[in-house]
């Protein structure tokens, strides 16, 4: 049986073993996707020997940066963005965070001056190589400015909030929302966005987000992190050659709405 994963610190909000595993059962694949969580104290001890079996694996918070130094190799694009979000059976790592955004925006037109993104972690990252490569103007804020500074900087991006009713499309790459904290919000005055904004919060649990609710009650198009999560599981799919899988999940996503809903609800 081919063994794949998610490594990570705390995972029990993942969707992704739903996702993979039902897909593997679907297509007869002998195959299982599992929760590895690794403590942070306990990383430099156990990462590679709880890797080493895995025919592929995620990586998510908080060693996208840190698994780079136990790879055999890494794609360019991940290298620039400073994270590894899933690695194949060669060690090699890739960023599929970004093509994952890019592809969610495929037939989405913005129509504004700018995008705003909230954050600067490593998803943060990911969304403004995306942004970039995509030829939009982008800014940047952060709970810690040095580090939003930094990556202002080094992405060669302006730092700070331009005037909302400029803002084609604001993302939300911040925890802030995220279960089991579902009250808490962005402080962004929605009010003072056009009508036209599209308001991207990568939180997919809950679903929606107090973010996405609030301003889809202003009439703003939303998109939730679930299309991201989908867009780079096909593209992680085709990484780990499974692309008969990657196929099925781009012709059919409902059933992955349908089936986390069900799971909410249990
Ligand atoms: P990360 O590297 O830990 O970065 C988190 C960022 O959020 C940092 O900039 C941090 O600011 C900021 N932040 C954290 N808590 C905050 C708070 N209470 N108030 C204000 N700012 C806060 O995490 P990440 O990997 O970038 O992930 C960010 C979010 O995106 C997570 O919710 C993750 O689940 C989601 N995500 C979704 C997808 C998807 O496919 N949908 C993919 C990747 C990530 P400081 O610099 O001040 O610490």
């Amino acid at each position: 049986m081919q063994k794949f994963g998610i490594i990570g610190e705390h995972l029990s909000h993942t969707f992704s073993p739903l996702i993979y595993n039902e897909l593997f059962k679907k297509h007869g694949v002998n195959a299982t996707y599992k929760v590895l969580e690794i403590p942070r104290d306990a990383f430099d001890f156990i990462v590679k020997d709880i890797t080493s079996d895995l025919a592929g694996y995620n990586v998510t918070i908080p060693y996208k940066s840190k698994i780079m130094g136990y790879l055999e190799s890494v794609s360019q694009d991940a290298k620039e963005i400073g994270a590894v979000n899933v690695v194949n059976h060669l060690k090699k790592g890739f960023n599929t965070d970004w093509q994952g955004f890019r592809k969610s925006l495929e037939n989405v037109k913005l129509k504004g001056k700018y995008a705003l993104v909230l954050g600067a972690g490593g998803a943060a990252r990911a969304i403004c190589y995306a942004l970039k490569k995509m030829d939009i103007d982008v800014y940047i804020t952060n709970r810690t400015r040095e580090r939003g500074e930094k990556l202002a900087a080094e992405f060669n991006l302006r730092y700070g909030v331009p005037s909302l009713s400029k803002v084609a499309l604001l993302v939300n790459a911040t925890p802030i929302g995220m279960y089991p904290n579902v009250e808490e919000m962005p402080s962004i005055d929605l009010s003072r966005l056009s009508k036209k904004c599209v308001v991207y919060d990568l939180v997919y649990n809950p679903r929606p987000t107090k973010l996405i609710q609030e301003a889809q009650n202003r009439g703003l198009r939303t998109i939730d992190g679930l299309e991201m999560l989908i867009q780079q599981a096909i593209l992680n799919l085709r990484v780990w050659s499974l692309d008969e899988l990657a196929d099925d999940l781009e012709r059919n996503k409902n059933w992955i709405y349908e089936s986390l809903e069900k799971v909410r609800q249990s």
